[in-house]
């Protein structure tokens, strides 16, 4: 029997609670991994609260991310011992995931640890950080540099936005941090953030072009706050697009495309290939300044996850949630 968060589904609706499973209860995998830390992202907490359809199939371990030791390999690439993180992959939807102390996974959707990081640091950046790398890279594809001009990042205190500040701004590019929290702009400009935007702008009357203010964007928000960030993007800019977190939606115009050549690039981390994914890893591991990194985190233990994850929700949760998994 091994200790996971469990959601079922039963007459009255979505269930959760902390529980023992069976080792039988393990899904098909080559690997089987002794998860050490894991941590809780928006998607886990929309699972755990059952505000959106994540769960795809019930009872289900919640947990898009962890990291933990190998126990059992059936794997080329890995023999027990092997320190491995994994991301995605739809696990902590429709595959157990990593609020539980073991995992069974497909080997191919691992990535080995960076040696620079521990494993409570690798799930401090989690799902969250490692799609703000991606961010990057998409808009370094592009083309796009420092000298640019200034680069905004909405929901810069969450953990999207918290990992997506400090990796810019070691970059050199000038980071605007769009928030709804402007008593946390200390902490954004320890992150490296120059200017703080108060998220209001963004959802003001929507328009299809306004006053260029910024040549490029990571965004979590979607929604509204997307459709005004566009109409504001600078001449050729170049926008990263992750989340929703203000919504699914994009009330928006051809106007910054067409008029402004911005280019709109959609990041997704579920799906990435492989190689993007140890190319995000490596960077982050070299990247990413350690001690900010430290600042970014809260711990919680398991038995706070269920409590914790409406927070999510709430906007209330700054920075990167880790789980140490005992
Ligand atoms: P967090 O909850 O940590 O951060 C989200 C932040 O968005 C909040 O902290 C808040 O920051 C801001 N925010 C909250 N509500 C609104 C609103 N109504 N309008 C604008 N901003 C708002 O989540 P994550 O950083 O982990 O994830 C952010 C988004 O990215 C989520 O939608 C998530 O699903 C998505 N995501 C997508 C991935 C992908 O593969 N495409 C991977 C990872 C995440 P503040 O208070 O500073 O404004």
């Amino acid at each position: 029997m091994y200790d996971a968060i469990v959601i079922d589904q039963g007459a009255s609706g979505q269930q959760v609670e902390r529980r023992q499973i069976g080792f039988g209860d393990l899904q098909p995998g080559d690997v089987t991994v002794d998860v050490t830390w894991s941590t809780l992202n928006y998607k886990d907490a929309l699972a755990i609260t059952g505000s959106a359809p994540v769960v795809r199939s019930f009872p289900l371990v919640p947990g898009i991310d962890f990291a933990g030791i190998v126990a059992e390999s059936r794997h080329p690439d890995y023999t027990p011992g092997d320190r491995v993180i994994l991301n995605g992959w739809g696990v902590g939807e429709k595959h157990n995931g990593g609020l539980a102390a073991r995992a069974q996974v497909n080997g191919d959707w691992l990535v080995r640890l960076p040696t620079a990081l521990t494993e409570r640091q690798s799930m401090a950046i989690g799902t969250a950080g490692y799609t703000a790398m991606l961010c990057v890279m998409a808009l370094e594809e592009q083309g796009f540099t420092p000298d640019r001009g200034e680069i905004v990042v909405t929901g810069a205190t969450g953990g999207v936005g918290s990992v997506a500040t400090a990796l810019l701004a070691a970059r050199g590019y000038r980071v605007a941090a769009v928030t709804g929290r402007a008593g946390e702009a200390d902490y954004l400009k320890r992150l490296g953030a120059a200017t703080i935007v108060d998220r209001a702008e963004l959802q003001g009357k929507l328009r299809p072009l306004s006053k260029e203010r910024w040549a490029g964007g990571v965004d979590v928000a979607g929604g509204a706050v997307l459709a005004n960030l566009l109409s504001m993007i600078t001449y050729r800019g170049v926008v990263a697009a992750c989340g929703l977190a203000a919504g699914m939606d994009l009330p928006s115009s051809v106007a910054p495309f067409i008029l402004r050549g911005v280019r709109l690039l959609g990041v997704d981390s579920v799906m990435c290939p492989k190689a993007d994914r140890e190319v995000a890893w490596r960077r982050l591991s070299q990247e990413l300044d350690l001690e900010l990194l430290e600042t970014m985190i809260t711990e919680i233990p398991m038995d706070q996850v269920i409590e914790t994850a409406p927070d999510f929700l709430a906007g209330k949760v700054r920075g990167r949630i880790v789980v140490p998994i005992p």
